[in-house]
């Protein structure tokens, strides 16, 4: 027994009274028994509740006594990709929290007056290049290339004919093997205009590599051989095609310096990839809603002709910078929030007042309303009421409304909500350090519950349980000297064994708790029960909220394949054989429908679920992150995990994913006006009907991505609205409104359009959809869909919009051009096109990750940001400016970080100064740096504190923590940061972007023909 006051007498623990059981049971009492160990010595078929009189020590000593042999152990981290048989090398792949700064508390609320917005003058989408002008133009496939030159292509009579370049052709990184065979391993890049933006003489050329297929053929293809040709194929020039680190540049260039105000209807905000303020003037913050196009065809005909899908990314509870408000709380009183009569809308700034202010038209629906005596207020000449910029529901974009009693389920204010710690105590998480760590960790953590502004205390209660293959509940009343454990080891039909000291407040029981959190990790040291159970545990903790009558959240800290006998077993089903048949969408399906029926239980409890994983071998995440997906939980994954290693990692995630303000048993309902409707939604939710999405929990990460389709004709002078409201329990308890509104323009020139997108919002939307679409349809119909689609999108605006030209010419809209790279991207993502070291857990994992990202985190996911370390003077405090993720790119004299929001990587070439490597990794020469380092020494000169300063800074940009890994040029490791290349050939057979724009030339040709 750990703990400072000595031996003490075995606490009896409470057993519950005979009511306290019935009331939680849907059973007959059960038998209350002896001391016993929990482990699988129970007469089958009993329902027994475990009563442990023992103190807790001896338990746990009986448990190892009676223990069985362990059945596996983690062979540690895999050094190589070969070896790499469970997942990346404990690589922290996939997993990050701001370092050093705790994410905000509860946001402040209250409403001090409104001051009276400005009415600026909207900036129009800036960088428009008319399509007269004929949009950025392409090289020429047999051209001279000269960058940035305006060019006719190449004329090609036979479109469809596509043969193979003459070996000299093709450039660097376009190698490839085929019927022509492997190509010479060197040759010079003498193509004119070819201008490597670094030191092009970077490394030895990438040589011929085997299994490296290309699905489309290398660039210079266009031509036909036999056909008369004046000049021999030329290689596209990579820097004369679309690059997303220009158009980032220009945009932070162009609209970083100025907020962006959200007065005027259907503007474009800035890219997610600069950083601007924001000023809310009656439209919900690009934070909140990023849409795919902020002008919408008017009729469907356009739309269906233009294919540009019709979506909005919506954040609801997203968290703000510090210069910018959180949404202020309107309080009608008993009252409640006004709405529309008959379409239901909120009031916001777009309803019209009518009949001098008694009545007013919803602009939604067109219902007209009557105006609550309450409410009245009188219109000034231009028929706004006066009282416009005192009331944020008539003069902003967001806002909240404070929930009467109506809005509550069975007419009752919710209690506060409550946290359930719910830990794996099997042997793997014994063995790890991993329970010592999380107990240790959670004794101070319990301190920083989210707590609503201002308040001094978190009103949220927590209560713990411990499980192997029997579940141990923990009472915690304050008025207890010791906690006392409960044994339930009936899993097959699970209950909460009590009620009274299970969910306490932390403050009130804090010696009681800690001295469980001591205890934990010494009851359970010498066990060796290494099978373990999962849905009870969700039950379980499910069932606890229900008694309980509140929401919450449970916190899994899980370790295996729940093979133990219980509802929701599992088998190992990874087949990778499957990859690449019709049945690979059953890798990414559940196993049983247990989880979904639970995940549908738990949505109606208000119970969200998140998931800490800690896998040595496949643990199918495809199925256990049914519940915490459903339930609008988030899903953590640590494959191998070391504390020496990933403690950092796992520490920084869990404080951020406890601290994280959470809204509870929320419903989110998008209404739009007439001529639009939303037809399909995407993220962590559950629907049992086709308009509300439930979430039972939703937290400031996560997004609902929303797809529009017509239903009559829009109106150019009307618009379109959007009108997104969440109904929330807040952590106080408190039940809430959160109005967002968007007004967008409305167009009969499909010019418009292309003219209004914005392409992350795009990718975002059509990473999710072909996400989803695994799970139905074989991954190569998925790829192809998207490419039809991208093709035909460009097709549109060439026949449309662009001038007339030859049909040599590729021309991408604006907006657009950079929608081939980026989709290029999704296409070779470890979802759409796996490689040999991706492993099905992975991704699982992943799929589910993309599902409720926002804007930003797919950019950045999918189109990795490559920094250079020693080129921007040492003082400089700002970030280097990005170069684009190509090897070409790379010095072998410079270092480069990459993230992408889940990994992070420190390449160094091999020519780094002496200087450079001896003042960040304090060791003489290159050879001597450790290869798949994860941690900077920390020196006191400035190139160090600059890398380690920008290494925090890039964490504190991502909602999980990256774990960095030190990778040398030409040393194993390279192979895994090469994954993130993705401009180049991936090793997988992910085409180069060089080779995917000639490709997605040729079928928008073929298109057009
Ligand atoms: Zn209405």
């Amino acid at each position: 027994m750990v703990g400072s006051q000595g031996p003490q007498p075995p606490p009896f623990p409470m057993e519950p009274t005979m009511a306290q059981y019935q009331a939680i049971s849907k059973h007959p009492p059960k038998v209350c028994q002896e001391p016993h160990l929990p482990q699988g010595h129970l007469q089958p078929q009993q329902h027994r509740l475990l009563v442990a009189r023992l103190h807790m020590a001896s338990l746990a000593k009986e448990m190892y006594r009676m223990g069985q042999a362990p059945l596996f152990r983690c062979k540690g981290p895999p050094t190589s990709l070969a070896s790499a048989s469970g997942s990346f090398p404990n690589s922290g792949l996939y997993g990050s929290y701001p370092q050093g700064q705790a994410p905000p508390l509860s946001q402040a609320q209250g409403h001090p007056g409104i001051q009276t917005p400005q009415r600026s003058a909207p900036s129009q989408a800036s960088g428009f290049t008319p399509p007269a002008s004929g949009g950025p133009r392409l090289p020429s496939m047999t051209g001279p290339l000269l960058p940035g030159q305006s060019f006719g292509g190449p004329s090609v009579s036979q479109p469809n004919h596509v043969s193979s370049p003459p070996p000299q052709a093709l450039p660097p990184g376009t190698q490839m093997t085929g019927p022509l065979g492997p190509l010479p391993p060197m040759h010079s890049p003498q193509q004119p205009g070819y201008q490597p933006q670094q030191n092009g003489s970077f490394g030895p050329t990438r040589g011929p590599q085997p299994n490296y297929g290309s699905p489309y053929p290398a660039a210079p293809t266009f031509g036909s051989q036999s056909g008369p040709q004046p000049l021999p194929p030329k290689r596209l020039d990579p820097d004369a095609i679309p690059s997303p680190i220009q158009v980032i540049e220009d945009d932070r260039n162009n609209r970083g310096t100025e907020p962006f105000v959200t007065g005027v209807r259907g503007q474009v905000p800035p890219l997610v990839t600069t950083n601007f303020l924001v000023k809310d003037q009656g439209n919900a913050s690009p934070r909140y809603i990023r849409c795919t196009s902020y002008n919408i065809p008017c009729t469907s005909d356009m739309a269906k002709q233009a294919q540009v899908p019709l979506a909005a990314v919506i954040k609801p509870l997203a968290r703000l910078p510090p210069e910018e408000a959180s949404p202020y709380v309107v309080d009608h009183g008993e009252s409640g929030p006004l709405r529309c009569n008959r379409c239901k809308a909120y009031m916001c700034p777009f309803m019209q007042f009518i009949e001098g202010g008694r009545r007013f038209q919803c602009c939604f629906c067109s219902c007209i309303n009557d105006v609550p005596p309450q409410y009245f207020q009188h219109l000034d000449h231009t028929g706004k009421r006066v009282d416009a910029y005192d009331r944020p529901e008539l003069s902003l974009g967001s806002y909240e409304f404070l929930a009467t009693v109506d809005y509550c389920k069975n007419s009752k204010f919710p209690s506060p909500p409550a946290f359930i710690f719910m830990i794996d105590v099997s042997y793997n998480a014994i063995r790890t350090g991993l329970v010592r760590l999380l107990c240790e960790e959670l004794k101070s953590l319990l301190d920083f519950l989210p707590r609503e502004g201002g308040a001094e205390e978190s009103a949220i209660r927590v209560g713990f349980v411990t499980y192997n293959k029997v579940l141990h509940f923990y009472n915690v009343k304050s008025s207890l000297a010791q906690p006392q454990m409960m044994v339930v080891s009936d899993v097959a039909d699970m209950f909460v064994p009590l009620l009274d000291g299970f969910l306490v407040n932390v403050n009130e029981s804090r010696a009681v708790i800690t001295s469980l959190l001591d205890q934990i990790p010494e009851m359970f040291a010498d066990t060796r029960e290494t099978e373990t159970v999962f849905v009870p545990v969700i039950q379980a903790g499910m069932e606890a909220l229900k008694a309980a009558e509140c929401a919450g959240k449970l916190f899994l800290f899980h370790t295996s394949l729940p093979i133990a006998e219980a509802p929701g077993k599992l088998k190992n089903r990874d087949d990778r054989k499957l990859i690449n048949t019709d049945k690979e969408k059953t890798l990414f399906q559940p196993q049983t429908g247990a989880y979904q029926t639970l995940a549908k239980e738990c949505v109606a409890q208000g119970c969200c679920v998140d998931l800490f994983l800690f896998p040595n071998q496949y643990v199918d995440v495809a199925t256990l992150s049914v519940v915490p997906q459903l339930t609008g939980g988030s899903v953590y994954k640590y494959a191998c995990f070391q504390v020496e290693n990933d403690q950092e990692r796992f520490l920084s995630d869990l404080r951020r994913d406890v601290q994280k303000v959470v809204g509870f048993d929320a419903v989110m309902r998008v209404r739009t006006s007439t001529g639009i409707r939303a037809v399909d939604f995407f993220g962590a939710f559950y629907m049992s009907n086709t308009t509300d999405v439930e979430l039972a929990g939703l937290d400031g990460d996560k997004t609902v991505t929303v797809e529009f389709k017509h239903d009559d004709r829009l109106n150019e002078e009307s618009g379109a609205l959007l009108q997104c409201a969440l109904l929330y329990t807040s952590c106080a308890g408190q039940r809430r409104l959160r109005i967002h509104n968007l007004a967008l323009n409305c167009c009969t020139q499909l010019a418009d359009l292309y003219r209004n997108c914005e392409t992350d919002t795009l990718i975002n939307y059509m990473a999710k959809f072909a996400y989803r679409g695994v799970l139905n349809s074989p991954v190569k119909a998925v790829r192809d869909t998207l490419i039809t689609q991208c093709a035909q999108i460009l097709a549109c605006y060439r026949k449309n919009c662009a001038s007339p030209s030859s049909a040599g010419q590729l021309i991408l809209p604006e907006c657009m051009k950079l929608l081939p790279v980026y989709l290029n991207c999704v296409l070779k993502s470890d979802v759409l096109q796996p490689g040999a070291e991706i492993t099905t857990d992975d991704r699982a994992y992943v799929r589910q990750l993309v599902t409720s990202m926002d804007v930003a985190e797919t950019n950045v996911f999918f189109y990795p940001r490559l920094l250079p370390l020693t080129k921007s003077p040492i003082e400089s405090t700002t970030e280097p400016p990005a170069v684009r993720a190509s090897e070409e790119r790379l010095s072998n004299g410079d270092m480069y970080l990459l993230e992408n929001g889940l990994n992070l990587f420190l390449w160094v070439g091999a020519s780094v100064q002496q200087g450079v490597v001896q003042s960040l990794f304090s060791v003489s020469s290159f050879s001597q740096i450790t290869s798949g380092l994860s941690v900077l020494p920390v020196l006191d000169n400035p190139l160090s504190k600059k890398v380690r300063g920008l290494i925090d800074s890039l964490r504190a940009q991502r909602s999980r923590y990256m774990k960095l890994i030190v990778v040398k040029q030409e040393d194993k490791l390279e192979m895994l940061f090469k994954h993130f290349l993705v401009e180049d050939k991936s090793l997988s057979g992910g085409a180069s972007y060089v080779d995917f724009l000639c490709h997605m030339h040729k079928e928008i040709r073929q298109l057009l023909s």
